[in-house]
C-alpha cells in the first residue's frame, strides 16, 4: 500500500518542524560532530535501548576505543567489559569484528557506499541508513520506533506495524518524506520529535510543530496509533547455577562458548533444569558436564529474575562445596578461580552481575 502524507506536510516541515528541531535538539554526545564511527557506535547502542542509558556507555566506549583502529586492536574481553550491562552482546561482538573488517578492507575509514557498508558484520539496512544519512548526508530514511510512531500518527495509519509489509510501506513513506529536505536534518528532527514530544504515552500535541497537519490529532485519536498486534507470550526458563568455593574467598567462574547467546561473557556455571529434576541435582549435573567437577550443592544464595527478548529467566543460585578435582573446560570456553574483587576484570551479563551483588552484600 502507498501511504500518503497530509496536505501541506512539506511546507509545515520547513516552516515549523526544522526550526523547532534547531531550537530544541538535545545535546547528545554523538551529535557533536558527524564522525561516521561515532554515529555507527551510537546507533548500535541505541537499538532497543533508551538514550539516557546509552550516554554513559557511549562516553566510556569512545574514551576506550576512540577510533575504528583502536577498536580493531582491542581484546574482545575489553570490548565486552565496556559493553557490560547494556545487553544484546552480539552487537558488541559484531562491532568489534566489523572494525577489523574496516581496517582490513578500507584502511580504518568507514565507507560511504551501501554495498561496502552492508559487507560489515552486524551492519543491517537500518544501520546502513543511519550511517549514510546522519554521517554522510545521503538520502536514506532511518525508520526507528520514534519515526514509526510520528509517521503513523501524522498519516493516521492503522495497519499493524508488526507486519513486514507494513514496515516496508512505512519505509517507502519515510523515504519519500525524507527526499524533500536535507536528509540528516529531517531524519533527526523526526526522531527527536518522537523521542521528546510525540511520545508513546501522553504526547504533547499542544506544543508539537506538526499539530496543524497531524491526522490523528485532528481526529482526537492519537492513542490509537501506532497499532501493534500483541506479541506472543514468551516462555519462562528455569536455570540452576553454582558458586563453587575453593576456599573462603575464591570461587569458580566460567566463560561461555563463543557461539551462541552471551558468547564470550563470564558466568556462574549452571544450566537449564530438566523435567522432574531438583535444582540441586541440576547444578551438580551441569557442573560435571560443563567442567568435570563433582560438588556438594548447599544453600541458596539468591534467586535471579531477568527478561531477555525471547524468554524470562528464573535462576536459582546455590553455594557449592568443591571436592578437590581440577576443573576442565569441557562445555565452556574457559574458567578461572577468582576473588570477588578480581571479578571486576571480567564481563558478566546483568543476571550474573546480580549474583556478584549478592555475594558482595553477604
Ligand atoms: S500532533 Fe501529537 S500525535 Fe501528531 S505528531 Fe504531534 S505529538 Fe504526535
Amino acid at each position: 500500500m502507498t501511504y500518503r502524507l497530509p496536505k501541506n506536510c512539506l511546507l509545515t516541515v520547513s516552516k515549523d518542524l526544522l526550526p523547532w528541531f534547531e531550537a530544541n535538539a538535545r545535546e547528545l554526545p554523538w551529535r557533536l560532530n558527524r564522525d561516521p564511527y561515532a554515529v555507527w557506535v551510537s546507533e548500535c547502542m541505541l537499538q532497543q535501548t533508551r538514550v539516557e542509558t546509552v550516554i554513559p556507555y557511549f562516553l566510556r566506549w569512545m574514551a576506550c576505543f576512540p577510533t575504528v583502529k583502536a577498536l580493531a586492536a582491542a581484546d574482545q574481553q575489553q570490548v565486552l567489559k565496556c559493553w557490560e550491562g547494556l545487553g544484546y552482546y552480539a552487537r558488541a561482538r559484531n562491532l568489534h569484528a566489523a572494525s577489523k573488517q574496516v581496517v582490513a578492507l578500507f584502511g580504518g575509514e568507514l565507507p560511504s557506499q551501501v554495498d561496502e557498508l552492508s559487507r560489515l558484520k552486524g551492519v543491517g539496512p537500518y544501520t546502513v541508513a543511519a550511517i549514510l544519512s546522519l554521517a554522510f548526508g545521503k538520502s536514506y530514511a532511518v525508520l526507528d520506533g520514534n519515526v514509526e510512531r510520528v509517521l503513523t500518527r501524522l498519516c493516521a495509519i492503522s495497519d499493524d506495524i508488526r507486519k513486514p509489509q507494513v514496515k516496508k510501506d512505512l519505509q517507502n513513506l519515510a523515504t519519500r518524506f525524507l527526499a524533500t529536505h536535507p536528509p540528516a536534518q529531517l531524519n533527526e528532527a523526526v526522531m527527536e520529535l518522537g523521542a521528546t514530544v510525540c511520545t508513546p504515552r501522553n504526547p504533547q500535541c499542544d506544543c508539537c510543530p506538526l499539530a496543524s497537519i497531524c491526522r490523528a490529532h485532528k481526529r482526537g485519536e492519537v492513542s490509537l496509533f501506532p497499532y501493534k498486534s500483541k506479541k506472543p507470550k514468551i516462555p519462562t526458563v528455569q536455570v540452576g547455577a553454582g558458586v563453587v568455593w575453593r576456599d573462603e574467598h575464591t570461587f569458580l567462574i566460567a566463560q561461555r562458548n563463543e557461539s551462541g547467546m552471551l558468547g564470550g561473557m563470564w558466568e556462574f556455571p549452571g544450566g537449564k533444569i530438566e523435567k522432574n529434576e531438583s535444582i540441586e541435582a541440576c547444578i551438580a549435573r551441569e557442573l560435571e558436564e560443563e567442567l568435570g567437577l563433582k560438588v556438594e550443592v548447599g544453600d541458596e544464595l539468591i534467586k535471579v529474575k531477568h527478561t531477555y527478548t525471547h524468554f524470562h529467566l528464573r535462576m536459582g543460585v546455590h553455594h557449592c562445596r568443591w571436592q578437590g578435582d581440577e576443573p576442565e573446560a569441557i562445555d565452556c570456553a574457559d574458567f578461572r578461580w577468582v576473588t570477588l574483587a578480581e571479578c571486576e576484570a571480567y564481563p558478566f551479563s546483568r543476571a550474573d552481575l546480580k549474583v556478584l551483588e549478592a555475594l558482595a552484600s553477604q
